[in-house]
């Protein structure tokens, strides 16, 4: 079942300004996928059609199947929950708790069904503790997930993120990837990441898109996309770290190491216990 489809998508703002030219893209449900590009790329452009908050110029976006229409808003914007870059466009109530109830009460459900969601998503994001504060005394990393939960409690089936990393410390990084891969994991939300962060990339996704000038160039898993090295660093993009390392031990000091190149430490690791096997095998051979 297809998630997300765009169908010749192309998007000019009122300024003249081309972002994005002829984009046909699918994202089929349960999938986590990146949308990875140099900044201008058109990655927000592209993630704000997925709910209807922005209307193509030309072609077409369906969200399972429906067309993205003015007609079919509230269907689109229930299924697709959008999470933007910076948190202080999003997250604006006087406590935690409100701030997450804000989209539930607009849903016009009953109290006691939006208190069940607001304490659902809170615990899913793990903002229990914090649910009487105001979100301007948090974390720039918990006010992300104040964000997420928000989002969450209007039980979305997609989530679309911009830029979830942005100016976050390392260990809210790896927080606000453990829960992302627990919302697919669990819920089997279908998870779409627009980012410029190509180290994050193949460990939050399995499918990734490149978009460079509005274009989609690349598309498949990371090791795929990432064996593409020359066309990505025309692109102004580079390798993940790791996998950077081992193209180099690979071109340079021709190590015998195997395609696609490991891009995360799991993967990094599996290599060189096999290259120690290769080489001992070796040795026994002599
Ligand atoms: P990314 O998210 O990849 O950084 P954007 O989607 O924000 O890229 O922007 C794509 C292009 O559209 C860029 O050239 C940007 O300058 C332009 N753009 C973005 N928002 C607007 C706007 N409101 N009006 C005019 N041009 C815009």
């Amino acid at each position: 079942m297809k998630a997300i489809e765009t169908i010749n998508l192309s998007f000019t703002y009122p300024d003249g300004t081309k972002a994005l030219e002829n984009v046909n893209l699918t994202i089929e449900k349960g999938e986590k996928v990146a949308i990875l590009g140099p900044n201008g790329a058109g990655k927000s452009t592209l993630i704000y059609h997925f709910n209807g908050l922005l209307m193509p110029t030309s072609g077409k976006v369906k969200v399972l199947g429906r067309e993205v229409s003015k007609e079919n808003i509230d269907f689109i914007r229930q299924k697709v929950g959008l999470v933007f870059q910076n948190p202080d466009d999003q997250v604006f109530a006087p406590t935690v708790f409100q701030d997450v109830a804000f989209g539930p009460i607009n849903l016009g459900l009953p109290e006691d069904e939006v208190k069940r969601r607001v304490k659902w998503a809170l615990e899913v994001m793990e903002l229990n503790e914090v649910e009487d504060k105001p979100p301007h005394r948090l974390s720039h990393g918990q006010k992300k997930r104040v964000a997420i939960a928000g989002v969450l409690a209007m039980h979305p089936e997609i989530i679309a993120l911009d830029e979830p990393t942005a100016n976050l410390d390392p260990k809210a990084v790896s927080k606000i990837l453990e829960l992302l891969l627990k919302l697919n994991k669990e819920l089997n939300a279908t998870l779409i990441i627009a980012t410029h962060d190509v180290d994050f990339v193949p460990l939050c996704s399995d499918k990734v898109c490149i978009l460079n000038r509005g274009e989609l160039i690349l598309e498949g898993s990371p090791g795929e996309v990432f064996s593409n090295t020359e066309k990505l660093r025309r692109m102004d993009l580079r390798l993940p770290r790791i996998g950077h390392l081992f193209e180099i031990l690979k071109v340079r000091d021709n190590l015998p190491i195997e395609n696609p190149l490991p891009l995360t430490i799991g993967e990094a690791r599996r290599e060189i216990h096999r290259l120690i096997k290769h080489k001992t095998s070796i040795n026994n051979d002599l």
